[in-house]
């Protein structure tokens, strides 16, 4: 069963019922009270005149007009004595007055009291006034109106307010059905598109139209389904890279060490050689694991820096003589334009250390002649690192993915010169890490240029 329809509805309900009975209540009371007061200031009005102007009570005849009058107003006469004794009553065979009213009455004061016809079974709201002469107490002169006539308009309007009660219940149950269709039929859906992602059914989308929380709702779980997909694709071709990358120099090791152990070799040197590639290939190997471990835990969040105020112009000098010897086998000039003066920055030396290995490796690594220049200087209280080699440059259209892990742009040549594919992948997490920036611009075959900015020390 639709819990929402019955949570909503039974809300509702309630509080129809905690507004609408005491409103009922209180209205009924206050029409009553009003027909009451109407018809009792009427005959109180009445039976004062009426005992103001009956001139005796043997006059039959007056007594005959108050009658008639009475009639006319659907009234009725009473008429006592000074013991009580009863002289009219319309032939009604009312209850009689008692001791109290009759001396409250010679009293000078006014009775009002509910008189009962047992033939009819029937009720009257009485009000009588004293009949006083000359002579003085006469008796009492009640003008009597039947309840009935008092009730029916009060029934009457109770039981419009039964009706109306009754309409507006079924009002708030149509409604609390169709809010209830309206939030509850999306979020079932929503339920289903959930469970089916969660069952691996990625390409689902949920379509609610509304621009409200639900619509939100749907929208944000879409999103979490893109996301999926996306985290999905890309650890499938997280997963086939490396085994890729690892299978390569792993093939490469196996078949030079079955031929040296099948003595497939003529000479020493050949034998030499063979060992050579089947080192570089472990090295090669052993780069790659902590690449990936490293990168593993930096997209994890899990990178521990050891930040410092350092000056990144002597971590680029330590750099510089880290590579040094790849400089000078290629015969590339590295040059340096350091700026005096340059304020300090906050990082960690060790990985600040390891980006500019990455990237001046990666310029030598791609420059066949020519020089690498490095210039450093501050402005806007950043402290800029240009990094430009003179070597093969990067497409137009490959720039916006060389920070990407294993992406290259020559394949064969990058691996023939050693790289992974995951250098500038853990330089850019690097750069982040440590609040820089990176970007690059290049042109092929003049050369390549990586711009990095950190904030200076505060
Ligand atoms: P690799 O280990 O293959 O060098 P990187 O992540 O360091 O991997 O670089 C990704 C790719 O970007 C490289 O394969 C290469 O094609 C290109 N690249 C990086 N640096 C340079 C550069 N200075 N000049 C030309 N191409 C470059």
């Amino acid at each position: 069963m639709n819990k929402i329809v019955l949570k909503l509805g039974g809300t509702i309900m309630a509080l129809f019922l905690v507004v609408l009975l005491p409103l009922g209540y209180v209205a009924n009371q206050i029409f009553t009270n009003f027909y009451y007061n109407q018809v009792q200031e009427e005959i109180s009005d009445l039976s004062q005149k009426y005992a103001l102007t009956l001139p005796s009570l043997n006059n039959d005849m007056s007594v005959q007009m108050f009658q008639t009058l009475a009639e006319l107003t659907n009234k009725e006469i009473y008429i006592v004595d000074a013991e009580g004794k009863v002289v009219t009553d319309s032939g009604l065979q009312l209850t009689n007055l008692s001791r109290e009213d009759i001396q409250l009455l010679s009293e000078g004061q006014s009775v009002q009291k509910t008189f009962h016809n047992a033939e009819a079974n029937n009720n009257y709201l009485g009000s009588g006034h004293p009949i006083v002469q000359s002579d003085g107490f006469q008796g009492a002169f009640f003008v009597l109106a039947p309840i009935n006539d008092i009730q029916e308009p009060v029934e009457k309007i109770r039981d419009l307010l039964i009706l109306s009660a009754v309409g507006a219940l079924f009002l708030a149950l149509g409604f609390t059905f169709l809010l209830s269709k309206t939030i509850s039929g999306p979020l079932l859906e929503i339920e289903q598109a959930t469970r089916d992602i969660a069952k691996g059914n990625l390409d689902i989308r949920v379509d609610i139209p509304s621009n409200d929380e639900i619509g939100s709702l749907g929208k944000a779980i879409n999103d979490l389904a893109i996301e999926i997909n996306r985290y999905r694709s890309n650890r499938s071709e997280f997963f086939a890279n490396v085994s890729h990358e690892l299978r390569t120099p792993i093939t490469y090791m196996k078949g030079y060490a079955q031929v040296l152990k099948q003595n497939l070799y003529q000479t020493e040197e050949e034998r030499l050689h063979y060992l050579t590639i089947i080192e570089s290939e472990t090295e090669r190997m052993v780069g790659l694991i902590n690449d990936l471990f490293d990168l593993s835990k930096m997209e994890e969040g899990k990178f521990d820096l050891h930040m410092t105020t350092l000056h990144l112009t002597d971590v680029l000098e330590s750099a510089f003589f880290k590579v040094k010897m790849e400089f000078e086998q290629k015969g590339i000039l590295l040059n340096s334009y350091f700026e005096e003066n340059v304020p300090a920055i906050e990082a960690d030396g060790d990985r600040l250390e390891q980006i500019f290995i990455n990237l001046l490796g990666n310029a030598a690594r791609y420059t066949e002649r020519g020089a690498v220049n490095v210039q450093v200087w501050h402005e806007d209280n950043q402290v800029n690192v240009v990094i430009e080699d003179t070597g093969i440059g990067i497409p137009e259209e490959e720039l916006s993915f060389v920070f990407d892990r294993f992406h290259r742009v020559e394949k064969s040549r990058s691996r023939e010169l050693g790289g992974t594919g995951l250098g500038l992948a853990i330089v850019k997490h690097l750069v982040d890490l440590q609040n820089g920036s990176i970007s690059v611009s290049s042109q092929v075959g003049k050369g390549t240029r990586f711009q990095l900015s950190f904030p200076q020390a505060e």
